[in-house]
């Protein structure tokens, strides 16, 4: 519902009236709404890389590039930025492929387990941080039909993220468990958390719960908004448990198919 207010004023300056108009926001008008909204913030987005570049970039054309101490500085701040704004392209053309009718998955039958281990191992094997990885994963062989492609950037932004806000010497624990032929997958750290009231909206799009410091870690606000039409278009669902100073927990679901030996489970 939105109200639209009217005053009547005379031209004394008095006000001796107030018309109301309450309307309902129709659905066109919310897709509307929200499409002006996309488009501001991708301007917004775009324009802080480049006008940080247009700075240093005069900053050199005016002379420091002559100087060895600052001009290596100032070509690794553009360098940064132009990296930045190519996540944050490429991120906005995958949305806009899965926005698109022709957005297929490719779709593989593939052991769960050992799909997810693969990942967990090359972050393992590639992780600057002092975090330690905990895995509880079952025994079992469990199978998906996935597109690996798109599951793996899906893990990819979940493990990213539990790496960036976790603490020195912090814990990433890394499950699965099968509730109603689905499997449930659960990445866990205790970093930061996230306030209670954020928690559902970090799967929106340029959502982040603290904007300045997020951008600095080069991140786009995009990941977790990709992760989750990611997940829906496999017939799943995301969403985070959160306790602020604590950790979070980031869930998802898959359907899961036979087994090799054909049995459910
Ligand atoms: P970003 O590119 O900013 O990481 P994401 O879509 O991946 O964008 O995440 C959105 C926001 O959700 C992040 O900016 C951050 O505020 C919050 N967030 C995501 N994962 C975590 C986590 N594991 N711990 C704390 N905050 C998180």
């Amino acid at each position: 519902l939105r109200a639209n207010f009217s005053v009547i004023q005379k031209e004394t300056g008095f006000v001796n009236g107030l018309i109301t108009v309450l309307h309902d926001i129709t659905e066109q008008e919310k897709i509307d709404m929200e499409r002006r909204e996309f488009v501001a913030n991708v301007s917004h987005e775009l324009r802080t890389p480049l006008t940080t570049m247009r700075s240093y970039l005069e900053a050199l054309a005016e002379g420091a590039w002559k100087d060895e101490n600052i001009a290596p500085t100032f070509l690794n701040v553009t360098q940064t930025e132009t990296e930045r704004m190519i996540r944050l392209v490429n991120d906005l053309l995958q949305l806009s492929k899965m926005d698109s009718q022709e957005y297929e998955l490719n779709l593989e039958f593939v052991e769960f387990n050992k799909f997810f281990t693969r990942i967990i191992d090359r972050f393992e094997m590639s992780k600057s941080r002092n975090v330690e990885f905990i895995r509880l994963l079952p025994e079992k062989s469990y199978f998906v039909d996935i597109d690996t492609d798109k599951l793996t950037q899906v893990i990819d932004n979940i493990i990213s993220n539990a790496l960036k806000y976790s603490p020195d010497g912090g814990n990433i624990r890394f499950g699965f468990t099968v509730h109603d032929n689905m499997l449930r997958v659960m990445i866990s750290d205790d970093g930061m958390g996230i306030p209670k009231e954020n928690v559902t909206r970090i799967f929106d799009r340029f959502y982040r719960v603290d904007r300045a410091r997020a951008r600095s870690m080069g991140g786009t606000g995009l990941g977790l908004a990709i992760a989750r039409e990611m997940i829906e278009a496999h017939g799943g669902k995301i969403w985070a448990e959160s306790e602020e100073g604590q950790g979070t927990t980031i869930f998802f679901t898959l359907p899961y198919e036979l087994d090799e030996a054909g049995d459910w489970e």
